[in-house]
């Protein structure tokens, strides 16, 4: 299921690639209306090289929004599924897949689990919804029932009909939003976490990072591994526009990037392509999709490529975990840092009983960051500070401004009236990077 191409040579792998991406390019001239406005100008047969595509133009967000029916490269008779992204930063963005997708579709999840290490004699129960005009329950059906392997679609919740399903069907996978896991772990009994421990062999984590930028688990994947001590996790990261899952392998350092589907550029703020190791803002072009093809789209997830060799012998270019939103990029004390890196040192924290950042612009119009904690009854608040300062110096080398306050307080900031869900960041900030 891995492209044998994967195997080659960096050299092979990126001529190949190259002419994925010429095709895309040509795909879109004739039957893109969007793209063929925004290319007019360019000879497109002329882009020889990754470097070129900085000639190109950018596809942000907004554009998607703005513009949605003008990206639907087939007439709407030809769309077999219709799906929509989750809407979470603005309104959702409907995208149409042909036949053709739904195989590519397909054939991109069944080589998710094949670098994963799985089998086609696993047993898999998804814990991820397969309708809802969601993406990924049914892109990790396609791919598991594309490998061989068996299915058990529960979807997400119902932590009883998960575990009932365990029971059941004893299966040896399970593809789930890691957070998730860890509430079915909870509500389990002892036996059930033992029974979770006997068969379950490997977790694939999808919507949320395990790791931290060194590969090391983050505090979610910690907390998974205390209650599931031999299990193996796998890290995912994907998107509805992306159409494409980059998936680990068994060292767990980096997703190995898919030659057949898409190429990433990391950009700087200014579009051009940052050096390997240095943090960049995901770009992607996909390829091989009839549907909705995108074009140097943005992502506004930061992180960071590798092309070092990885003991599994699969030569693609890997990524880091995602490090941020580039939105919330925040420049601090000659920093860059962002806010998950300082939820994770809070979460690491079993006294710290709620919290808030909140960031600012100062007099001299730089950023300043101030942490809101609430602590467990009993710790002093001159301690808790010193605790945190501590942490923070320790963790991320700049200490932002801690305030003690009461729990209640915390609750207040975090449930606006305006917000759908309890918000952990409240950005206040004058010129706030986009
Ligand atoms: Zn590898």
């Amino acid at each position: 299921m891995i492209n044998e191409i994967e195997l080659t040579t960096t050299q092979e792998i990126s001529a190949f690639k190259l002419e994925r991406l010429r095709a895309t390019l040509a795909y879109l001239k004739v039957n893109s209306p969007y793209y063929q406005k925004r290319l007019a100008d360019v000879a497109v047969e002329q882009i020889l090289s990754f470097e070129d595509l900085e000639q190109l133009p950018l596809t942000t967000k907004e554009d998607l929004a703005a513009h949605n029916d003008e990206f639907l490269c087939v007439p709407k008779d030809q769309i077999a599924d219709w799906i929509t992204t989750s809407g979470t930063l603005g309104k959702p963005v409907s995208f149409g897949l042909t036949k053709a997708d739904l195989k590519r579709l397909a054939k991109n999840e069944a080589r998710s689990l094949a670098i994963s290490g799985c089998q086609p004699s696993d047993r898999i129960q998804l814990m991820v919804t397969l309708d809802k005009r969601f993406m990924a329950g049914l892109a990790y059906y396609l791919g598991a029932q594309e490998y061989g392997c068996a299915t058990v679609r529960v979807g997400s919740g119902s932590p009883g009909l998960q575990l009932d399903s365990i029971s059941r069907f004893e299966p040896n996978v399970v593809i789930a939003v890691p957070s998730f896991l860890l509430v079915i772990l909870d509500y389990a009994s002892d036996d059930q976490v033992e029974q979770i421990n006997r068969l379950i062999e490997k977790i694939i984590c999808i919507g949320e990072p395990i790791r931290k930028s060194d590969y090391s688990l983050n505090n979610l994947g910690s907390r998974i591994r205390e209650k599931m001590p031999n299990v193996k996790l796998i890290s995912t990261y994907a998107s509805t526009e992306m159409a494409t899952a980059i998936t680990e392998c068994a060292s767990g350092m980096g997703g190995h990037i898919p030659a057949e589907l898409i190429h990433i550029e990391l950009v700087d703020e200014m579009g051009k392509q940052v050096a390997e190791g240095q943090v960049g803002e995901v770009t992607v072009t996909t390829f091989g999709i009839e549907g909705m093809p995108l074009l140097r789209y943005k992502t506004g997830d930061v992180c960071v490529k590798s092309s070092a060799y990885c003991a599994c012998g699969n030569k693609t270019e890997r990524l880091s975990p995602v490090l941020g939103r580039k939105k919330q990029m925040i420049k601090y004390k000659g920093t860059t840092l962002f806010p998950e890196a300082i939820y994770e040192v809070l979460n690491g924290m079993d006294w710290v009983t709620a919290y808030v950042i909140q960031l600012a612009t100062n007099d001299i119009g730089t950023d300043e960051v101030t942490v809101c904690v609430s602590v467990a009854k009993g710790l002093e608040k001159l301690v808790a500070v010193d605790k945190l300062n501590y942490s923070f110096q320790a963790n991320l080398r700049v200490k932002p401004i801690v305030k003690i306050l009461p729990r209640e307080e915390i609750m207040k900031l975090r449930f606006l009236p305006a917000m759908r869900k309890p918000i952990k960041l409240i950005d206040n900030r004058v010129n706030d990077l986009s």
